[in-house]
């Protein structure tokens, strides 16, 4: 597989054309970004750790049926996926209350909800990606009904692989963001999931091993993903 010029690089991931029309290289890259780009640093060995735990995570969905863009792994930081039509729209399943949820809503961060809730919103840096629903999504043609059904559906069968994976190493899933994308109409996941895009904690001590390390300004961001991938037997 050739890789040739890059076809747009966003704030984590930089997307690469190949030979093959249906394919395209995603390299991850060590740049870190919070606040919609606002805080943007670079952390050694970033790009590496996300993309073997995108991997590993990718595999273990795959193996439960839910249909992915993964391909294989090419390099420490790039990885051959199917080339989506990408849909705009973040799918937010929250276990656990934390992030903008507290804020909208004035609700204290720890607030187990149960059942499980789900927010869209729309993947827009120049707007802060606004929360909608999903008469907007099929009023403005972001994605048909049916797509938003199995979105949901695809978005919340992911959520008991991910928990029973974390549970089982003493890891609690506070919540995630996944994006679809369609290749030749079949929905499926696309883009990456890391511990830049969702929230763990240890199940004893509550200790944050995600983003929130450095958008909070913690300290020791990537030993946090390094530690949640060593507890799950990912190889970095
Ligand atoms: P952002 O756009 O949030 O800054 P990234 O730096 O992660 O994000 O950039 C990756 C880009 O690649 C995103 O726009 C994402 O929607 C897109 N993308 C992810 N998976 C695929 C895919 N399989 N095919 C095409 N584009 C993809
Ligand atoms: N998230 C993401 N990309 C975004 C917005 C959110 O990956 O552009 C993830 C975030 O890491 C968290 C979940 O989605 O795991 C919910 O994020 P929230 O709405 O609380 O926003 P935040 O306060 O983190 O910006």
């Amino acid at each position: 597989m050739q890789k040739l010029t890059e076809l747009y690089s966003g704030k984590a991931k930089s997307v690469y054309a190949t030979d093959d029309p249906d394919h395209v290289i995603m390299q991850f890259r060590d740049d870190t970004s919070a606040f919609d780009g606002l805080k943007i640093v670079q952390l050694a060995r970033k790009g590496r750790v996300n993309n073997k735990f995108n991997a590993f995570i990718m595999e273990k969905l795959s193996a439960a049926g839910i249909p992915t863009h993964f391909e294989r792994l090419l390099s420490d930081t790039e990885v051959l996926v199917k080339k989506l039509q990408m849909i705009p729209v973040e799918c937010v399943v929250r276990n656990i209350a934390a992030g903008s949820l507290c804020k909208r809503l004035g609700i204290s961060e720890g607030q187990e909800l149960t059942p499980p809730t789900l927010e869209f919103f729309l993947k827009n840096d120049a707007l802060h990606d606004p929360m909608i629903n999903e008469y907007h999504i099929r009023s403005f043609g972001w994605a048909t009904d049916n797509e938003v059904t199995l979105m949901k559906d695809l978005t919340f069968r992911a959520n008991h692989v991910f928990k029973t994976l974390f549970a089982n190493v003493g890891i609690l899933l506070v919540d995630y963001k996944l994006e679809f994308g369609r290749f030749h109409d079949t929905i499926m996941l696309g883009d990456e999931f890391s511990p830049d895009g969702c929230r763990l904690w240890d199940a004893t001590t509550r200790k944050k091993l995600d983003k929130d390390r450095f958008r909070q300004d913690l300290g020791d961001v990537i030993e946090g993903y390094e530690e949640v991938a060593q507890r799950l037997g990912v190889t970095l």
